[in-house]
């Protein structure tokens, strides 16, 4: 029996099939590689020594995945797969909201086809809006104040999973609400790989340290925080990926609809984050102090107990652990670039 983990050559996916491999569960990935390089199919092998079947394939496409669910007996999914930055929503809407759905549908479909009945989410803090009081808490209510279609795709598949599962009493579905990841892995082998100049925090300051930015521009530094700059709960994506391994154990389980927040439970500011890094790596961040980003809250973290309690699952690892794996991983790119 295995699970099967959709768009597992990206960052989040790549890093939990080595972790569910290291506890000696069974894998199949399928991805179409529209964000990731097979590259990362093949370290995940290097770095566990394992082998486990990979499809070169579209989720949306329902007979591809009726393929896989033919050839391959599964027992369980985690579905990664989804695009994901949030400024390319708001200019590509359409996109976003047939990817992200349509691979979810079309998974549903080949599931219940299949008799699969366990399915575990990747989504996001994103869906607590920017209404919540702060630290976010599972029970709380979501979609008021989402700003991006990137975020209501997200919403909206919580939204269609947990009605499936009111509608079969079959379903297993844990919803995981992921804060924010970074950090890669130890070895250096498997990280995030942003495309063109990056978006998010930590791919902007590993470039910037390596060379390849001139400078960090910190937006905003007046915000209502200790030391004016957002904060947000970083996590390594390590002790993110775990979190998949004791969600599968849960829907193993459970039926029904769960939502876990997986996040340290500590805000960090982007400042912080910034000095941490220089301090653990040892290389210069030039950064500036630029206009607030437009969309972005003050700050938030995440309320984790429920995980701990429930899933028995924590975050382990540093602010310096993400901060050196990050550049581990930035300096194994830099490596093959020059070569
Ligand atoms: P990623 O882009 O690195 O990985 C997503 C993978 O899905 C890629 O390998 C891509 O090729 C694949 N993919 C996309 N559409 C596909 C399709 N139609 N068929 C097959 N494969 C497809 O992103 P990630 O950072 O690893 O994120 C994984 C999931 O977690 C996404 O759903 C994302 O929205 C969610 N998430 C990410 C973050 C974050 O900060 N990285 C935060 C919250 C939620
Ligand atoms: N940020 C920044 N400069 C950058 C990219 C991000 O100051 O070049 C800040 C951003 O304003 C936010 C935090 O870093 O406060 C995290 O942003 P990111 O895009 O990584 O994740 P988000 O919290 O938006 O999901």
């Amino acid at each position: 029996m295995a699970i099967l983990l959709t768009g597992a050559a990206g960052f989040i996916g790549s890093h939990t099939a080595v972790e569910l491999l290291n506890a000696g569960k069974e894998i199949v990935v399928a991805d179409n590689l529209s964000n990731a390089e097979e590259t990362a199919v093949e370290n995940i092998r290097k770095i566990t020594g394992k082998d486990f079947p990979f499809y070169k394939a579209d989720i949306m496409d329902e007979n591809a995945m009726d393929r896989v669910f033919e050839e391959q007996d599964i027992q369980s999914v985690i579905h990664f797969a989804g695009y994901k930055a949030v400024g390319e929503s708001v200019e590509k809407p359409i996109m976003y909201y047939e990817n992200n759905l349509g691979t979810t549908i079309s998974l549903l479909k080949s599931m219940r086809k299949f008799g699969c009945s366990r399915i575990i989410f990747s989504s996001s803090a994103t869906v607590y809006g920017d209404r919540n009081p702060i630290p976010y808490r599972e029970d709380m209510q979501t979609g008021i104040g989402i700003t991006n279609p990137y975020g209501w795709t997200k919403y909206m598949i919580e939204r269609i999973l947990t009605d499936a599962a009111a509608a079969d009493p079959d379903l297993s579905v844990v919803l995981l609400r992921y804060f924010n990841p970074i950090g890669a892995h130890e070895s250096g082998l498997i990280g995030e790989k942003p495309n063109g100049i990056p978006n998010n925090l930590m791919p902007y300051i590993t470039q910037t340290a390596a060379g390849i930015r001139e400078k960090l521009t910190i937006f905003g530094n007046d915000y209502p925080t200790e030391d004016g700059t957002c904060e947000r709960d970083f996590i390594h994506v390590v002790d993110l990926a775990k979190g998949h391994l004791a969600a599968c154990e849960y829907a193993d389980e459970h039926k029904g609809t769960e939502i876990f927040n997986l996040g340290t439970g500590h805000p960090v500011s982007v400042l912080e984050l910034v000095n941490a890094f220089i301090r653990a790596n040892g290389v210069d961040v030039p950064y500036t102090f630029g206009p607030r980003r437009e969309g972005d809250l003050p700050a938030y973290y995440a309320d984790a107990t429920k995980a701990k309690e429930v899933l028995g699952w924590e975050a382990e690892k540093t602010i310096e652990d993400m901060c050196r794996d990050s550049w581990r991983w930035e300096c194994h790119c830099r490596s093959l670039s020059e070569e």
